[in-house]
């Protein structure tokens, strides 16, 4: 990483949680309030993966079969993302990391530059609730924009309502039977990162079954918070 291009005082969230969790829709909101950057690996991911990079390739059947990618691959994309300019405004990491080992990755990377996370919150939710909301689920491939069937569907059917798009794409891993192993691989490997950061002193707790204003408000405020 470039210390040059990242201020050490930059915010640095983590948001945890299950597939479905709520995480790409809340790093959304927080991104837009505070001017952090969301950093997705899941995006980075499929990126590389239409783009044919070696990365890509070695992702493809590892994520349509719901399984993790493998660190060195996973940490790596990450390091190119954290370095790029617009990072030094703070970033939101969404989906990273997800193993222990990706997690002490971070915090020698973060150290390299001085910088420290400012929390991972942990958003609490149901695993019946999951299948449910992965299901539903939807993108604008336009601006990125998320969407749900019925928890948060467009105002005009099949429109977005955020940059007039009618590009809506779905992912090929948001089938029921992929979520199973993706929900196994999470309690599996990446629950344990809720205890590394409680450890740490890092961790905030969210209930995020409900509303998703309710959600971002009560977000909102821990962010405030923790940035402070
Ligand atoms: P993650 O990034 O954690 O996998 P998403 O933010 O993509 O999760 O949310 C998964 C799906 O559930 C999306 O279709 C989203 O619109 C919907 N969703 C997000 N938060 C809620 C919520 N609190 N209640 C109902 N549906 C939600
Ligand atoms: P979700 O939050 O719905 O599980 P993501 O977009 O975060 O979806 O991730 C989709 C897939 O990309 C995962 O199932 C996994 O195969 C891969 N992936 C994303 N982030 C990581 C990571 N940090 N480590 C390993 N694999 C990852
Ligand atoms: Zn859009």
């Amino acid at each position: 990483m470039d210390a040059a291009h990242t201020a050490s005082t930059a915010p640095i969230l983590i948001l945890l949680g299950p597939p479905g969790a709520g995480k790409g829709t809340q790093a959304r909101v927080l991104e837009q309030k505070f001017g952090l950057v969301q950093l997705s690996t899941g995006d980075l991911l499929r990126a590389a993966v239409i783009a044919g990079t070696d990365a890509g390739k070695a992702a493809k059947a590892v994520m349509e079969a719901g399984d993790l990618v493998s660190d060195a691959i996973v940490i790596n994309i990450l390091r190119d993302r954290l370095a790029e300019p617009d990072c030094a405004k703070g970033v939101i990491l969404d989906g990273f990391p997800r193993t222990t080992v990706q997690a002490e990755a971070l915090d020698a990377l973060l150290s390299e530059t001085g910088q420290r996370i400012n929390a991972a919150i942990s958003l609490e939710v149901d695993d019946r609730e999951m299948v449910t909301r992965i299901s539903g689920r939807f993108t604008c491939a336009g601006c990125g924009e998320g969407y749900h069937d019925s928890f948060k569907p467009t105002t005009r059917a099949g429109i977005c309502d955020t940059c007039g798009g009618a590009d809506m794409t779905r992912r090929a891993d948001d089938n029921a039977e992929t979520v199973g192993q993706r929900l196994d691989a999470y309690h599996a490997q990446t629950a344990p990162l809720i205890s590394y950061y409680a450890r740490k002193n890092a961790l905030k707790n969210v209930d995020a079954m409900g509303d998703i204003a309710r959600i971002s408000k009560d977000l909102a405020a821990l962010v405030a918070h923790a940035t402070a």
